[in-house]
């Protein structure tokens, strides 16, 4: 079977947690990446069984998740974490949080992954029209929506299993005889590693109230799924993807305004 590391699970209302469902269902061991901060609420809520119900798969089975890994995404290594932070209780009470250190506990405790999912966004002046948004707001929303994918896979692709590449040939045939057949090649990535993002409409159209810098995270995004899997499809014989979801009514569309 495969195994999925999906970041941005810290309840059962998310888009993370019902990607998690269906992956578990079609057979996959599921890992998560939960935010420090919502760390221990999610493990205990989880341990008295409160998501025992929304854990259901459809064969009546209970979704198991393999193990949860503490995660801030907006750090990728430890000498990137400011002092107060770091003193913290929620973040001293757990280690090895950075995208870094996860992705080596991954590689520790479980050698590689074939799927990766990034279903984590931050912004923190999302209520704001951009016009009044400031610039530390802006770069925190890049930096918890868009750049924690770049961090992720960056990380996490070395310990990802590698496709393979296929050439198909297709034979295109024109309307009129006269033509000669036109042969194409194409390239394409098959099976082997996958990472997926989740964008939001905003980012190509006007969305009043996906402020704080948030349109433009899901525009940085989408333009790095493209480079990336340019990239990554090359260097690590990897996919990336990005889906743009309906609005769902999740933790984080709370903070959405109208
Ligand atoms: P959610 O609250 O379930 O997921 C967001 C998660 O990000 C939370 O678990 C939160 O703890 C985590 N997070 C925030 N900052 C983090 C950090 N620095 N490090 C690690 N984790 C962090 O909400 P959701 O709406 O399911 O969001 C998942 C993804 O789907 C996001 O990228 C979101 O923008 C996208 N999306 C949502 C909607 C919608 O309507 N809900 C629509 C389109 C796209």
């Amino acid at each position: 079977g495969k195994r999925a590391f999906i970041a941005g699970v810290a309840d059962d209302n998310g888009y993370g947690w019902a990607i998690a469902k269906s992956l578990a269902a079609a057979g996959a061991e599921i890992l998560v990446g939960t935010w420090v901060p919502a760390l221990n609420i999610f493990e205990s809520s989880l341990q008295r069984g409160k998501f025992d119900e929304s854990r259901t798969l459809p064969d009546g089975s209970l979704m198991e998740i393999t193990k949860v890994y503490p995660l801030d995404a907006v750090y990728d290594c430890p000498e990137d974490v400011p002092e107060d932070v770091k003193a913290n209780k929620r973040y001293a009470g757990s280690s090895n949080w950075t995208v870094k250190e996860v992705a080596e506990c991954v590689k520790q405790d479980f050698g590689s992954i074939d799927i990766l999912v990034h279903s984590l966004a931050n912004g923190p002046e999302v209520g704001k029209p951009i016009l009044e948004t400031s610039r530390n707001g802006y770069l925190a929303a890049i930096s918890a929506s868009s750049y924690s994918f770049v961090s992720l896979l960056k990380y996490f692709a070395p310990i990802m299993n590698p496709g393979t590449f296929l050439f198909l040939r297709h034979l295109l045939y024109p309307f009129s005889s006269s033509f000669k057949n036109i042969v194409k090649l194409s390239l394409v990535l098959i099976s082997g590693g996958a990472t997926i993002s989740l964008s939001f409409i905003a980012s190509e159209r006007i969305m009043p109230g996906y402020g704080g810098g948030m349109s433009t995270a899901k525009a940085a995004l989408e333009s790095d799924t493209r480079m990336l899997a340019f990239e990554a499809g090359r260097k690590h014989q990897i996919r990336v993807n990005s889906i743009s979801a309906g609005p769902l009514k999740s933790r984080a569309a709370k903070a959405i305004g109208s």
